[in-house]
C-alpha cells in the first residue's frame, strides 16, 4: 500500500535528520509519496511567512506528517511555528516516549516513560503583554480549560490501557496556581476515577523533576499541561539517553504530526553530525499510526540493533562522557544508512528488545500506537 505523507524538513539539523528518516523509509516495503513543504526559516526567505497556508493545507489533506524541528527566535521575532501548527490543526496530544535503547548513552538503562503533554493551551496560549511603556513589566497568561484538560487526561488513560501500561501520574502546580493548576488537578482526578484498572497518582512539578532523576522506574505515563510537559519531556529524554534518541507524536482527532522532542540544534546544522534516531523513531510511530505494524517493528529493531552494535553511532552515543565504552563517532547519514541496511534483515520472530525492567514495572507489550 502507498501513502501520501506531508514532509516538513525544518531548520538547522532538520533537513539532515528528515533525510535520514527518508533513507530508512525507503528500505521498508511501505510506499510513501512525500509531499515536501517548507515552514520556518526557508519559508520566510522564499515565501515571506514562517508558516505558509500550503503547509496547513497539505496536512489537512494528507492527515499525516513527518516534521523536522523548526527554529523559534528567542525573546522577539515571529511566534513559534511549532506552537501555531499545534493550535491551528488542534493537535492537542503531544506524546513523547522516553525509552532507553540498549542501555547506551544513559545512566538509567531501564528508562521507559511516556510524557503526554497538552499541546494547545496553558502558558503557550500566546496571551502576553507589556504592562508599561518602558517594558519593565510583562505578563504571560496561562489558559487552562476543563474541556482541554479532560481530553488530554482521557487520552493518557486510554493510551495507558491500550499499551498495557501500569500507572498514570498527573503533574501540576495546584498549590501555587490554584485556578489553572487546580482545574487541571480536579479534572485529572475525575478522569482517573473512570479508569479503576489503571493506577494513578499526582505530583507537583518540582517534586516530579526530583523524583524522576532519583527513581525513574517508579513512573510510567505522565500527563500534564503544556509548559510542564515540554520541560519534563526533555528531562525524560535525558534519562533515556539524550535528545538524539527521543521521538514524539502530535495527535488531533483526524490528523497526526510526528516530530522529535529535540530542536534545530543550530550549532550542528550542515555538519552531518546529529543523531538521526529521534527522527527515525518518529517514522516508526508514523508507521504504527498508519497501521503498518511490520514496517514499524522493522524500523524499531533495526535502530535498536545499530545502537547496540555501536559500529555506526553518532557522537552522542559514541564519545567519552556520553557512553561507558567510547567508539569513533559516525556521521548522521552513515548511521541512517546502517539502520536502513538492517531493516530488511530484521528477524521478527526474535524476542522484542526492550529496556531491562525493574521488578515493579511490567514491560509494555506493544510499542506506542496512535
Ligand atoms: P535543541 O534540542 O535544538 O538542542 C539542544 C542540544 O541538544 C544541542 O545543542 C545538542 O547538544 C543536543 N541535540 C539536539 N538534537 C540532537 C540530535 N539530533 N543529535 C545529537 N544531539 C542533539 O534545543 P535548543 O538549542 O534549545 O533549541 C534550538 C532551536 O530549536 C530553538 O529555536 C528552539 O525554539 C527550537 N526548538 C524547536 C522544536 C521543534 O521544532 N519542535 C523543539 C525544541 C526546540
Amino acid at each position: 500500500m502507498s501513502y501520501r505523507v506531508t514532509l516538513i524538513p525544518g531548520d538547522g539539523i532538520g533537513p539532515e535528520v528528515t533525510d535520514a528518516a527518508r533513507t530508512v523509509a525507503a528500505a521498508t516495503n511501505v510506499g510513501i509519496d512525500w509531499e515536501v513543504v517548507d515552514a520556518g526559516e526557508r519559508a520566510i526567505r522564499d515565501q515571506g511567512t514562517p508558516l505558509p497556508d500550503a503547509v496547513l493545507e497539505s496536512i489537512r489533506r494528507t492527515k499525516v506528517a513527518l516534521k523536522g524541528p523548526i527554529t523559534t527566535p528567542i525573546g522577539s521575532g515571529f511566534r513559534s511555528v511549532n506552537v501555531a501548527l499545534r493550535q491551528k490543526l488542534d493537535l492537542y496530544a503531544s506524546v513523547r516516549p522516553a525509552r532507553a535503547i540498549a542501555g547506551e548513552g544513559t545512566r538509567f538503562p531501564e528508562t521507559d516513560l511516556i510524557v503526554v503533554r497538552e499541546a494547545t493551551e496553558g502558558l503557550y496560549s500566546g496571551v502576553e503583554q507589556w504592562d508599561n511603556p518602558e517594558h519593565s513589566k510583562a505578563e504571560t497568561i496561562a489558559i487552562v480549560t476543563r474541556a482541554a484538560s479532560e481530553r488530554i487526561c482521557e487520552f493518557a488513560f486510554q493510551m495507558a490501557r491500550r499499551e498495557g501500561r501500569r500507572k498514570v501520574t498527573g503533574v501540576h502546580k495546584a498549590n501555587i496556581m490554584k485556578m489553572t493548576g487546580g482545574l487541571f488537578q480536579a479534572v485529572f482526578q475525575e478522569v482517573a476515577a473512570r479508569y479503576p484498572d489503571i493506577a494513578s497518582d499526582e505530583r507537583l512539578i518540582d517534586n516530579m523533576c526530583m523524583q524522576l532523576v532519583k527513581k525513574p522506574t517508579e513512573y510510567d505515563v505522565i500527563v500534564t499541561t503544556n509548559l510542564f510537559g515540554d520541560i519534563l519531556s526533555d528531562l525524560c529524554a535525558g534519562l533515556a539517553g539524550g535528545l538524539g534518541i527521543a521521538p514524539g507524536a502530535l495527535y488531533g482527532t483526524t490528523m497526526a504530526v510526528f516530530e522529535p522532542v529535540h530542536g534545530s540544534a543550530p550549532k550542528y546544522a550542515g555538519l552531518d553530525k546529529a543523531d538521526p534516531v529521534a527522527e527515525i523513531l518518529c517514522l516508526e510511530l508514523l508507521y504504527r499510526h498508519l497501521g503498518e505494524r511490520e514496517a514499524a517493528e522493522r524500523v524499531f529493531r533495526a535502530v535498536w540493533a545499530t545502537v547496540a552494535e555501536k559500529k555506526f553511532v553518532t557522537y552522542d552515543l559514541a564519545l567519552p562522557g556520553y557512553t561507558s565504552t567510547p567508539v569513533p563517532p559516525s556521521s548522521c547519514s552513515a548511521m541512517a544508512r546502517e539502520i536502513a541496511r538492517k531493516v530488511p534483515e530484521v528477524d521478527l520472530d526474535a524476542p522484542r528488545p526492550r529496556p531491562p525492567t525493574m521488578a515493579s514495572v511490567p514491560p509494555p507489550d506493544t510499542a506506542l500506537e496512535g
